[in-house]
């Protein structure tokens, strides 16, 4: 009898990447893995303590509620080298360096311990960040997987890295600043849209670092599965296939948020459900830069200006670290009383369940891979304000490409009078149309891809087939 998968998968431990490896571990038990998946301690403590605790009881497995309905999903957490105490948002180069230096020899403690222990562990699924999961793969003969959360596109730029050195766009003081055309199956990009850090010219930052040697690492795995939809960059997945094996097996994304099967907010939400009920359909702008990247008070404050003079509802989400975790009230004085009813700001909130109200007409955001997945997914036009990163390149892809949404400025510095008339360009009913229209699209080719036969579903069925081929293998006898 075939042998049974079982997979260790380990997120990078960021809300932007432990949300979607939530929802494949559940995707891959459904399809009859086992799944051991490892949260570090921080992400852990986070996610419970911020949680709903039924009966007042702490939560010390976070699916515990999915493992009643019969998936076998284990769970357990490790140091990520850092006390669960300390502030990683302020001090961002530390909590990096220990992620590039310690956290995979914790990692590789719990494999060695579950291999001598006689499980039969035979994969690992390492989010394509964490650092040096082909080398524990190798160690323990584990079939190796990297999950990639971002965009294909994102992906190749940073595979095609020694290109982008040869031909002068990347790592130089003086760096060109032609279309990027030579990339196998993207076609040419402005250098300004891709990701930040290969616009850079300090290439010695620790996050250089870790993008250098985790795509060492991916080049040794057996395969890669991207939360991307296959009909969304078919040329960039096509050619990435003549180089490894890569699955786009998206939207990996909470389709069924309302029954809170598994908790995986970092920040407890609030619940803006009663003052949405009260807004027209379509009236109300959601705004939010995501879980990770800092804005600069400058921008807020332009922003919240924006928002004030444009006269149209909104939720915004102003997380406790913004701007800094050591600046508790970063809006402008006397912003809250001057917007009053109109406006919701809360610290952090379900995001699927806000974009899916009838009342979202729109949504302000960093252009985060997740949140443009959701939003496409809920039909909410987007406006784009990027900050760093792959939301730059993903930037690219929502407006120029999809044209599902607009920008929100391309200036260095956002001026209040374009956040004012942006909104109320993607709000308007007239001007709003062709980025509704748009969206509505894309969102059908979204549903088609996870349907049967469809484009993610077949690619996960050949995914799983080709991993239980690689098990196989790697069991029998010489
Ligand atoms: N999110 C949320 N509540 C919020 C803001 C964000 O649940 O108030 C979730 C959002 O649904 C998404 C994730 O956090 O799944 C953010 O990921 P994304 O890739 O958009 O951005 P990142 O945080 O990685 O920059």
């Amino acid at each position: 009898m075939a042998e049974k998968i079982h997979a260790i998968l380990v997120p990078h431990p960021f809300q932007g990447h432990v949300n979607p490896a939530v929802h494949l571990a559940i995707k891959l038990a459904s399809q009859g893995f086992i799944v051991t998946f490892i949260n570090t301690h921080y992400i852990h403590h986070q996610i419970t303590s911020k949680a709903p605790r039924p009966n007042g009881a702490l939560v010390d497995d976070i699916f515990a509620g999915v493992r009643k309905s019969g998936l076998d999903i284990r769970y357990t957490t490790v140091s990520d080298g850092l006390p669960v105490g300390f502030d990683r948002s302020l001090n961002h180069d530390q909590y990096q360096s220990s992620l590039l230096h310690v956290f995979s020899s914790h990692v590789e403690e719990v494999v060695a311990r579950m291999v001598a222990g006689g499980e039969k562990v035979n994969t690992l699924i390492a989010d394509t960040f964490f650092v040096g999961h082909s080398k524990i793969a190798r160690k323990f003969r584990l079939v190796c997987i990297s999950f990639w959360t971002e965009a294909a596109l994102v992906f190749s730029l940073y595979y095609h890295m020694d290109l982008l050195r040869l031909h002068g766009h990347f790592g130089c003081q003086d760096c060109r600043e032609d279309p990027i055309d030579y990339i196998p199956g993207v076609k040419a990009i402005d250098p300004k849209d891709t990701m930040s850090y290969l616009q850079e010219t300090d290439t010695s930052s620790v996050v250089h670092q870790i993008i250098f040697k985790i795509f060492e690492d991916v080049k040794l795995a057996d395969s890669v599965l991207c939360n991307t939809i296959q009909e969304f960059e078919s040329d960039t997945i096509t050619a990435l296939n003549t180089k490894i094996p890569f699955y786009s097996i998206g939207p990996i994304i909470p389709l069924r948020f309302n029954n809170g099967t598994v908790a995986t907010s970092l920040w407890s939400e609030s619940d803006c459900t009663q003052w949405l009920n009260t807004k027209p359909n379509g009236s109300v702008l959601y705004v939010s830069f995501g879980s990770y990247a800092h804005v600069s008070k400058t921008d807020l404050h332009e922003i919240a200006h924006g928002l004030s003079m444009s006269k149209v509802s909104f939720v915004w989400v102003v997380r406790p670290d913004i701007v800094s975790s050591d600046d508790a009230d970063p809006l402008p004085s006397g912003f809250k009383e001057e917007i009053g009813e109109r406006g919701m700001i809360i610290p952090w909130c379900c995001q699927m369940m806000v974009l899916s109200h009838p009342a979202i007409g729109g949504f302000l955001t960093h252009c985060g891979w997740n949140s443009i997945l959701e939003s496409i997914w809920c039909k909410v036009p987007l406006l784009c304000f990027p900050l760093l990163t792959d939301q730059v390149t993903n930037r690219k892809l929502v407006v120029d490409d999809w044209k599902i949404g607009i920008d929100l400025s391309r200036r260095k510095l956002v001026r209040k009078e374009e956040v004012a008339k942006n909104i109320e360009r993607l709000m308007s009913e007239k001007s709003g149309r062709e980025s509704r229209e748009a969206i509505k699209k894309v969102k059908g080719t979204l549903e088609k891809a996870l349907g049967p036969q469809g484009s993610s579903d077949k690619n996960m069925e050949n995914f799983i087939n080709n991993v239980k081929r690689l098990v196989c293998k790697d069991v029998s006898p010489p």
